[in-house]
């Protein structure tokens, strides 16, 4: 038989926090490229999951793996999402504390995929009746519709979501599944107007024309083929003077689409609504992301990830220390980087970059996108997690654009191009093509589009200060609930099964802050067990402990660990548990166990 050290050297360790070298990048992605030529594509860091996209099926998913993984501890059976999807499950029911699990990555690293796999794992494995049975498929049903109006093929992703989704899986008291409610966060509504080479307008345009009934394409004055429309057949979004009218038909688009996005999920929402008495939250949402060229909307999706890092700091320290503490061992400070700084950079009230593009957005005048740059230089330029081209060093000014302002995230530095921010921030419409909608006979539109915006005064807020109060709110959503973590990595550029591209992968890593997880996790104690477990394993090498040891399991254990020579710095001994701060002490163990 394969001893536990030569398996560790085929096909790596199956949680990260035992890597012996726990700060080499190296390390971290030979360990990820081990398991990936082995088909293991999950990997935990603690009890976060980290999933690469295998671009094949695997025969992880059968009914067999779920009752596998019901039930058991986390960490008796090889990493799955079924495995957070039950730990979480379990301990909505026994500690009877809402759960949400945060699914993060870029485009076609998976997210979406994982998350359909949680909703089928809790409709197979939970409690059901027949009722049950109807918002169950309900669930599952709403996945269809939404991707159909919120997903686009686009060159990452064939099948890629346009929209950033939480849902909120709802239980009864007897852990049977009985309701949900989603909400959408931006929508990539600008893909209804213009979409760039290669890629594709939204589902649902194409659908409706190959797939639509002849009466129904008729009554819309629709003809089955999509290349008579513009929006559906990039032409090059014309000459400059109609540049103005195009721009405005474009808005009224964007809002119609938007809107009716927003509309659906409301009707969704209320085919699902019903008591409940706890949930399980799933947020699938963009990763960081880094491009060649980076705009306003990669602006808000960074800015979206550095407030979930820095809900993750707060909530696993939070949870470590509370562990220590329940466990009668003294804490020890952890050194990481904490990213509040980043955050109130750029949502603080007054002084921050959200505020300062909205002080420009509705300043009369001369304002613009250059005169926005300026102002941030006036107003952060000495910020040490800001720079522009005027304020940079010889070095990094080579790398940047006089357009630019660059963000010192905690993932990385990202380089925005201010072109566009004041007109996305602002995301005008204007009032005339507002009246006309409101005045349509079309139930739906006027549902969307109330006549009560009209008598509004007020300017409506802009884009990014919208998605600001969606983000706190959903950080309060969140801080509410007990997270688990699903880290999701594209292994390659071309949707390849087998190929693990390194340049691509390490990026990743860093991109999702898996390091600075792992440094996290890893403050303290790589290793830890519940006495019996520890003792039932182990007990066979130690004749005092072995067949049984009677006494108490504490003193159990530290027979045993007393016997095998750890030493006092090696581990510590709680209330219930023994923690290691080595993987190697656990190894050594553990190979003692194999060749005994
Ligand atoms: P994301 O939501 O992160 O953009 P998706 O979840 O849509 O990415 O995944 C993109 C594609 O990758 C899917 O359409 C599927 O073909 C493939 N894929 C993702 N996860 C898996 C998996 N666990 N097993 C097999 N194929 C997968
Ligand atoms: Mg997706």
């Amino acid at each position: 038989m394969e001893s536990a050290l030569t398996a560790r050297d085929r096909v790596g360790v199956q949680d990260f926090v035992l890597l012996e070298n726990y700060t080499s990048e190296a390390a971290f992605i030979e360990n990820l490229r081990k398991r990936f030529k082995e088909n293991l594509i999950y990997t935990y860091i603690g009890s976060v999951l980290v999933s690469v996209n295998p671009y094949k099926e695997l025969e992880i998913y059968t009914k067999n793996h779920m009752e596998r993984y019901r039930g058991v501890n986390f960490y008796e059976v090889s990493p799955h999402i079924y495995a957070v999807a039950d730990n979480s499950y379990r301990s909505m029911r026994t500690e009877r504390k809402d759960q949400c699990i945060l699914i993060s990555g870029e485009s076609g690293a998976g997210k979406t995929e994982a998350s359909k796999k949680i909703l089928q794992y809790y409709a197979v494995t939970c409690p059901a009746s027949e009722q049950v049975q109807t918002v169950k498929d309900r669930l599952l049903q709403s996945n269809p519709v939404l991707e159909a109006f919120g997903n686009a093929k686009t060159l990452r992703n064939d099948n890629s979501s346009r929209f950033g989704k939480y849902m909120d899986i709802q239980f009864d008291f007897k852990g049977a599944p009985v309701g949900g409610h989603i909400i959408n966060y931006l929508l990539e509504k600008s893909r209804v107007v213009h979409q760039n080479h290669g890629e594709r307008n939204f589902h649902i345009f194409y659908q409706l024309i190959e797939g639509g009934e002849e009466d129904l394409l008729r009554r819309l004055g629709l003809e089955r083929n999509p290349q008579q429309y513009q929006y559906l057949v990039k032409v090059s979004i014309y000459p400059l003077n109609l540049e103005q009218a195009s721009s405005a038909r474009d808005a009224l688009s964007k809002a119609v689409y938007g809107r009716t996005f927003t509309w659906l999920v409301n009707k969704i929402n209320a085919s699902l609504a019903y008591t409940h008495y706890s949930v399980i939250g799933l947020l699938d949402i963009y990763g960081f992301e880094v491009f060649q060229h980076n705009s306003f909307e990669q602006f808000c999706i960074n800015y979206c990830n550095e407030k979930l890092q820095q809900l993750f700091i707060e909530l696993t320290l939070k949870s470590e220390q509370e562990e220590y503490e329940a466990e009668g061992i003294t804490w020890e400070p952890v050194q990481y980087f904490n990213n509040k700084i980043i955050c109130d950079l750029v949502e603080e009230k007054f002084k921050g970059i959200i505020s300062i593009l909205d002080e420009e957005c509705l300043r009369p005048g001369d304002a613009s996108d250059t005169t926005f740059l300026e102002k941030l230089e006036d107003t952060v330029g000495g910020h040490p997690h800001f720079v522009t081209h005027k304020l940079a060093d010889g070095k990094t000014r080579k790398v940047m654009g006089r357009d630019e302002f660059r963000l010192l995230h905690y993932a990385g530095e990202v380089n925005y191009n201010v072109n566009g921010f004041l007109d996305k921030n602002n995301d005008l419409l204007f009032r005339n093509l507002k009246e006309v909608m409101c005045m349509s006979e079309n139930k739906i539109l006027t549902q969307c589009f109330d006549r009560e915006e009209l008598s509004d005064k007020k300017r409506p807020d802009t884009a990014a200060t919208q998605f600001k109060a969606s983000l706190a709110k959903l950080m309060e959503i969140l801080m509410s609930k007990e997270p688990s973590y699903v880290r999701c990595i594209k292994p390659n550029d071309s949707k390849q099964a087998g190929r693990f591209d390194e340049v691509l992968i390490r990026h990743q890593v860093k991109y999702l802050g898996l390091m600075e997880n792992l440094r996290v996790r890893r403050a303290g104690f790589a290793y830890r067990r519940r006495y019996e477990v520890f003792l039932q394993r182990y007990k066979s090498l130690c004749p005092d402990t072995w067949p049984n040891w009677q006494g108490k399991l504490a003193d159990g254990v530290a027979t045993l660990v007393k016997h095998l020579g750890y030493k006092p710095e090696e581990y510590k001994l709680g209330r219930s548990k023994i923690f290691i701060r080595f993987p190697k002490t656990l190894f050594a163990t553990e190979d003692a166990l194999e060749t005994r």
